[in-house]
């Protein structure tokens, strides 16, 4: 029998040529995540009959001829934080626990009229607030790489889900590196989008002037059908961009020659792992090799952005986790005799420790008195990195640099220590804090056999370039399929 497509393209191609069959790729699919998940545990939830059903109804489309759409038939994970309605959403909270949405989020309705299916509902740390999976309130995701290391986070289940097999696409959400770092830990391509070019509606908010949902998927070109089929204007998300235009083949294909990527080495000076600094030695060296103009950029302290990014992004959270107070969704504490009492058994117990970590944050950063100390000079600094952003891409086309200064790190060993974990952002906020599009993608392994990503940060639209750059650049440099079927499994420390 042949191996089983590892890419969408090739998996929508086995399907239009007969090669394949929608039902059993979506059993192959079941089987694989009831054999393995119990010890990668990508998934919170899991829909082998929807799947199942949708599978058999796609298939006899596609035998009278029709074509759904350019993801006919491929398994998907979806966030736990992206509303599907009647689906259970969790967000990774214990808070939202038997919370069952009404609606399903605009982009979740685009890959389904593109003919995806939707698998189950990925894990995640909780409302997106951590970078190992480790924070969700349920059980941590682990590596397919490794079992004993993290898979980054916070869409950590959505990677998992991708590099352990079980999957070839997924979603899933953006607020300061969340698909980018752990695509980088996972070895696959990630983008977070220009905001406002993925519809926000359905999102569970974390900092709603940064969450972006971005496709995850093996390559650049699979990454690049699953925005076009998300992206694009919708009128109930707010910031929704009215000129948001799909990735066009020749973009793709365009190359790299007379490219212009800017490096801004000051930044890489310290703190790299050194498996890291030699990917990304080489991997500057392979686009200076394909045609690519190397160029020194100046930008400011990436420690700005995660500082403005830590006070913005709590700030924003501890005023969009109000909502859950017991009385509307998921948890409610019965035993309480007031209304005050409801609200704080109901999030004492609810909510997990980071989250409160963030919420007292976010609320001493907009207090009276702290306000202009904190919250205000973090706006200001926000508006100098997007200057700063803006003067450099006037001389380069993108920004290259690592997605993270570490490969993917043991279970446990961050977890007592929250600055060291909020240091996986180092390279990423920025894109957050200006808006603009990165892609995260695989540039090799470590010693260990760890996957290392680097990222191109590109101008307002550029998802199509970005995407092209790292179709050129992974062209003919596969990474291997982590090996999980023998993989062993420590007991480390963790939350679970
Ligand atoms: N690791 C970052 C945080 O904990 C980013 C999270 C995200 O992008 N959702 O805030």
């Amino acid at each position: 029998m042949a191996a089983p497509p590892t890419t969408i393209e090739d998996f929508t191609s086995a399907i239009r040529s007969r090669g394949l069959e929608i039902p059993q790729a979506i059993d192959s699919s079941l089987r694989r995540i009831s054999k393995q998940d119990k010890r990668i545990r990508a998934f919170l939830h899991v829909m082998p009959e929807y799947a199942q059903a949708r599978a058999e109804e796609l298939q006899k489309r596609v035998d009278v001829g029709e074509w759904p759409g350019p993801l006919t038939g491929v398994p998907v994970a979806i966030k736990d934080n992206i509303l599907c309605r009647d689906v259970p959403a969790t967000a990774g909270s214990r808070i939202l626990e038997g919370f069952r949405p009404i609606y399903t989020a605009t982009a979740v309705s685009r890959l389904l009229d593109a003919g995806a299916i939707p698998i189950g509902k990925a894990n995640m740390d909780e409302f997106g607030m951590g970078s190992s999976n480790e924070f969700s309130a349920f059980y941590p995701a682990r590596n397919p790489y490794d079992l004993n290391c993290v898979p980054g986070g916070s869409s950590g289940g959505s990677a998992a889900a991708l590099a352990g097999g079980f999957v070839l696409g997924a979603l899933g959400s953006d607020t300061g590196g969340s698909v980018r770092q752990p695509a980088a830990f996972c070895g696959l391509v990630a983008l977070k989008p220009q905001y406002g070019s993925v519809s926000r509606y359905g999102l569970i908010a974390f900092g709603s002037s940064l969450d972006q949902i971005g496709p995850m998927a093996r390559t650049a070109r699979d990454c690049a059908v699953l925005y076009n089929a998300v992206c694009g204007h919708d009128p109930r998300d707010s910031n929704s961009l009215p000129n948001t235009a799909p990735i066009r083949v020749e973009q793709i294909d365009a190359g790299v020659r007379n490219t212009r990527l800017g490096i801004p080495s000051v930044w890489l000076r310290d703190g790299l792992d050194p498996d890291v600094r030699s990917s990304f030695k080489e991997c500057c060296e392979r686009f200076r090799s394909i045609g690519a103009e190397i160029v020194d950029v100046e930008l400011p302290n990436p420690q700005l952005s995660v500082s403005a990014y830590y006070i913005l992004a709590n700030a924003e959270a501890s005023s969009n986790l109000a909502r859950y107070d017991g009385v509307r969704y998921g948890l409610r504490d019965s035993e309480s005799i007031d209304i005050r009492a409801l609200y704080r058994n109901t999030r004492g117990r609810g909510f997990g420790p980071e989250v409160k970590r963030r919420i007292l944050l976010g609320t001493h950063v907009l207090s009276a008195g702290y306000y202009e100390a904190y919250y205000q000079k973090a706006l200001m600094v926000r508006r100098q990195v997007r200057q700063a952003f803006d003067d450099v891409f006037a001389s380069v086309d993108a920004i290259l640099m690592p997605t993270t200064p570490t490969p993917a790190f043991r279970l446990g060993e961050k977890l007592d220590d929250p600055l060291s974990m909020y240091l996986c952002d180092l390279f990423t906020t920025a894109a957050n804090l200006t808006g603009y599009p990165a892609a995260s993608f695989p540039i090799g392994l470590s010693g260990n056999g760890l996957p290392v990503g680097a990222q191109l940060c590109g101008p307002a639209y550029s998802e199509g370039t970005l995407l092209g750059l790292v179709h050129r650049f992974t062209q003919g440099v596969p990474l291997p399929l982590p090996d999980i079927a023998n993989a062993p499994v420590e007991e480390g420390k963790s939350r679970d």
